[in-house]
């Protein structure tokens, strides 16, 4: 027996002259992801997408599990493949899905015929189809209304397929059709959610992530890529950045009023990662705040913080209670990464009371013996550029794409 997964195209469908564009991104990334997995032929018909192993060899459990992942995607299904032949479609309907339709009680037929030259009509094949099935599985009964289970048989020019109901896709946007943007990445909860949901909206992403050896480990970073790695699947490919940030941080602390080392460290942060998000191309920025999440996270903090960057800074948690923030961080597979307990640079000199309504003007005084320029420039220049490929691969940025 053949085997094929068949996919819907979400959004992209209500996209006028552009669809074909859109469509061929979503295309090329499902392409990368289940490439290391078998030779596959990916071919486009109407709003429907057949992904066919060009043999045996293919890993089809594996290549499902990838492309429920791929954004762009609304719903998907494995089917088989079976002779443009009734008598074989309704053997092949009974032994394709047999153990659902043991396991229900009721169940209807529904037909799709594009292929016209096929010699029975839709409401035909559905007739024909059902009353095979019910000589076959006596327990069940057709309920066109509520059924258990859904036999979708399509003819098409190219095939025939039967398949159970379709299941939800990854949804949104293909990655790469909304421009690029510059992701904040800690080893917390809430980035790596901001991640995949910028993702899910079309933006293709590179992260930057800031390091204070000694006081952050070798294992903080490295959580850091599990999360991306982890993140790849929706994500595509990431490039990260690793900043040093220790000097920084250190004259911050030297130099700036304790209540605010938070607020100033997190300028500098938005200066560097701007700065490096402008070299790649980049034309946002994104956080994992959420409002009044901790005193760095207030209205008034936040404008400070949005002071320091000229680009747009996207905050998708922005309105998100954590429970909210955990729930897609479980579904998404991040929370058991997230939750080890390794050092982040943020909470190195925390101040015991940090100003949670800091003002502009203040802060900007209070940063007047910084002379931060030469050591930010020093963290660009000293910055390691790594690449997480989207099936978990760990490369120097500068590895060609597969
Ligand atoms: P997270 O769960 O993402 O760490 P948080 O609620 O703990 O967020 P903070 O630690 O104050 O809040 O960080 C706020 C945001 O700043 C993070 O969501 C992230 O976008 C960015 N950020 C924090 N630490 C780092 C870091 N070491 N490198 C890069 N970005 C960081
Ligand atoms: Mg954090």
């Amino acid at each position: 027996m053949k085997e094929m997964i068949l996919l819907k195209n979400g959004e992209i469908a209500l996209k006028g002259l552009n669809r074909a564009t859109f469509e061929d991104v979503l295309v090329k990334n499902m392409r990368r992801r289940i490439e290391p997995l078998g030779k596959f032929t990916i071919r486009k018909a109407q709003s429907t997408i057949f992904v066919e192993p060009k043999d045996e060899t293919a890993d089809m459990d594996e290549a499902f599990a990838r492309l429920r992942k791929v954004f762009g995607v609304a719903a998907l299904a494995r089917a088989c493949v079976v002779e443009k032949d009734l008598e074989a479609i309704k053997q092949m309907a009974a032994s394709y899905l047999e153990d659902d339709l043991l396991a229900a009680k009721s169940f209807k037929v529904a037909a799709k015929r594009s292929d016209k030259k096929f010699a029975y009509n839709s409401p035909e094949i559905c007739q024909e189809v059902g009353g095979y099935l019910l000589s076959r599985f006596p327990h069940l009964h057709v309920d066109v209304h509520q059924p258990q289970v859904v036999v979708e048989v399509e003819v098409r020019d190219f095939g025939a397929y039967i398949h159970a109901a379709q299941i939800p896709g990854a949804g949104g946007m293909p990655v790469g059709t909304s421009g690029k943007a510059m992701l904040l990445v800690s080893g917390g909860l809430d980035s790596p959610v901001a991640c995949f949901m910028m993702a899910k909206r079309g933006l293709q992403l590179d992260a930057v992530h800031f390091v204070s050896p000694p006081y952050t480990s070798e294992r903080a970073k490295r959580k850091v890529i599990d999360l991306l790695q982890q993140l790849g699947g929706y994500c595509g490919t990431i490039n990260l950045l690793v900043v040093p940030f220790t000097e920084l941080q250190e004259r911050i602390r030297d130099n700036c009023p304790e209540d605010l080392f938070t607020i100033i460290m997190r300028r500098c942060m938005m200066r560097i990662a701007e700065r490096l998000a402008e070299q790649r191309g980049c034309s946002a920025l994104i956080t994992g705040e959420s409002l009044a999440q901790v005193a760095s996270q207030t209205l008034p903090a936040l404008v400070c913080t949005d002071a320091a960057a000229n680009m747009p800074v996207f905050r998708p948690l922005i309105g998100m209670d954590k429970e909210e923030i955990v729930r897609i961080a479980r579904q998404i597979g991040t929370f058991e990464i997230s939750i080890q307990p390794f050092e982040d640079c943020c909470t190195v000199f925390t101040p015991k009371h940090p100003r949670t309504r800091p003002n502009l003007r203040l802060v900007e005084t209070g940063e007047q013996n910084l002379n931060a320029d030469e050591l930010i420039e020093r963290a660009i220049a000293g910055t390691e550029r790594l690449r997480i490929d989207g099936t978990g691969g760990l490369f120097p940025e500068n590895t060609p794409l597969r």
